[in-house]
């Protein structure tokens, strides 16, 4: 039985000022609004280095009207094909958790299913993972599902008949492992531990993409880059932590309650993943955005001084970011934003919530031309490109990773245009990026030839695209796409053509120079 499903929302609401005020071993500190008034932050190297943070200076290019499909607060519930109700008990100290997992799909595929088949994205050892238990329905349990390559393949009573429903129930444990050192290894630590935080990131298995043609599409796990595909869905989690320390939080997305001074519960609408991190040392921030969107930051310094000042800037920043990219591509599509420092490199984007590694927040210099402003602006950016448009991750990465690096210098030509120049120079031009855009994140044997490519050539392909069309063509491609591909998972013909045919002919010449597959909309009719 979930405490949080149904009427999660009322109860997330009605709970969530008790969460803020009483269940926290500190309250949060609310910084307020940070758009009507520039705030102002001084550093501890001098005052030649006060910046100010959320100045926002007026909107320089026009850009079209945001769409209006999307309701402010993200999708309505129970418009999904996929709802999983996850009851969660993590045991802190022995770094486990004991799952009981409810899934309910409906099959939106348009084909006969047989057998269904469900993905643990961010497993990648499976001896970590301990499957219990397997039914379906009311059945009894299931001996005859096959556990390999981080699925579970279940084989129905009977086949599932296209619109037809089924449920299937698991019961697992995952043993979590220490956040590995090193980027290579490290930046897989969103589902591992450290010694101040526990992250729980694509811990329960999910219901694959499929296509019709090619079936359930489950990647080869690579170690550059992310390997998932993941569908929209509906979410009800709680996480009920056992013998932990006294002022633990848990950060997670979408609306929250809590049941009891152990649980956690967490609804989600619309999003692609419920990654979660837990901490006894968090400090947590609040602010909203200039539509009422609740930001929050959970940073983990040990540093009460320093981590804060550095924790509200990038809580502006994340705020900042919102603000914008709502102008620039539509509406924000969840009901809150989490950002959580990680103890791990760079960073990593889930639904309604994205790490931060705690490498950019203690190396903050107390300007935006930082590692710090960059990376929570890119992350802020995932919500439209990864969280809102889906794409295969593995094999289509640009989709989601050139658009999030070019939404980086959009963020800073609104916020900093002194320091656009600096973005080029430091984020791209420095490091010479070169090959073609369009390839898949197995083509990559290290992080770096793989950024170039996808990353960094994405974001100069997009930049010319946008010299040739002009902003406002530029940004109304990027708004259809969003709109048109809310809650999907887009390839890359949707991306091209979302442009007017006269504007994808024009810029031929872009793709031939950035793309292995200039011709991405081939002509059915056309003569061979
Ligand atoms: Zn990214």
């Amino acid at each position: 039985m979930n405490p949080c499903f149904p009427g999660a929302r009322l109860c997330a609401l009605a709970t969530m000022f008790f969460y803020l005020a009483a269940c926290a071993p500190e309250p949060p500190v609310r910084t307020g609004s940070p758009l009507p008034q520039p705030v102002t932050l001084a550093t501890t190297l001098g005052a030649s280095q006060v910046i100010t943070v959320a100045a926002r200076p007026p909107q320089a290019t026009p850009t079209p009207t945001p769409p209006a499909e999307l309701l402010p607060g993200g999708p309505a519930c129970g418009a999904s094909s996929v709802v999983y109700t996850v009851d969660a008990v993590l045991d802190w100290s022995a770094r486990t958790v004991r799952v009981m997992q409810q899934v309910a799909f409906t099959n939106d595929t348009g084909q006969v299913l047989d057998p269904v088949v469900l993905a643990i994205p961010g497993v990648i050892n499976l001896g970590d993972f301990t499957l219990t238990r397997v039914a379906v329905g009311d059945g009894p349990p299931l001996r005859d599902y096959i556990l390999r390559d981080s699925q579970i393949i279940i084989l129905l009573p009977a086949p599932l008949e296209p619109g037809s429903a089924a449920q299937v129930s698991l019961e697992f444990s995952l043993a979590l492992q220490p956040i590995r050192q090193g980027y290579r290894h490290g930046h897989t630590g969103y589902l591992g531990y450290s010694a101040r935080q526990i992250n729980l990131g694509l811990w329960f298995p999910q219901i694959p993409a499929y296509r019709e043609g090619n079936g359930w599409i489950v990647r080869e796990q690579w170690p550059i880059g992310e390997s998932f595909v993941l569908r929209s869905a509906d979410y009800a989690v709680t996480l009920r932590v056992e013998n932990g320390p006294d002022g633990l939080r848990v950060a997670g997305p979408g609306t929250f309650s809590r049941p009891d001074a152990q649980s956690w519960c967490f609804e989600l609408c619309g999003g692609r993943d419920v990654s979660l991190s837990v901490s006894d040392q968090f400090h947590l921030l609040t602010t909203s955005t200039a539509n009422g969107i609740p930001v929050e930051v959970f940073t983990v310094g040990d540093s009460a001084g320093g981590s804060l000042e550095t924790a509200r800037y990038a809580l502006h920043t994340a705020a900042n970011a919102i603000d914008l990219f709502e102008t620039r591509f539509g509406p924000y599509p969840f009901p809150r934003m989490v950002v959580v420092e990680g103890d791990f490199p760079d960073g990593m984007e889930f639904s309604g919530l994205v790490f931060v590694s705690e490498s950019w927040f203690r190396t903050w210099g107390g300007t935006a031309n930082d590692w710090l402003t960059l990376i929570t602006a890119h992350e802020v950016s995932h919500q439209w490109w990864y969280a809102a448009v889906g794409n295969d991750q593995s094999r289509d990465p640009y989709l989601d990773e050139a658009l999030a690096t070019y939404s980086e210098l959009i963020f800073y030509e609104h916020y900093y245009p002194d320091l656009v120049d600096w973005w080029w120079a430091f984020r791209v031009n420095s490091y010479t990026p070169s090959g073609y855009v369009d390839v898949p994140v197995t083509t990559f044997e290290g992080p770096r030839p793989y950024i170039n490519a996808v990353y960094l050539q994405g974001a100069r392909m997009l930049h010319e695209m946008r010299l040739a069309l002009g902003d406002a063509v530029f940004f109304a491609w990027l708004q259809r796409y969003a709109s048109l591909m809310h809650g999907a998972i887009a390839e890359p013909g949707d991306f091209w053509r979302a442009l007017e045919p006269g504007q994808y002919a024009a810029t031929h010449a872009i793709r031939q120079r950035y793309l292995a597959e200039a011709d991405v909309l081939k002509d059915p009719d056309s003569i061979p």
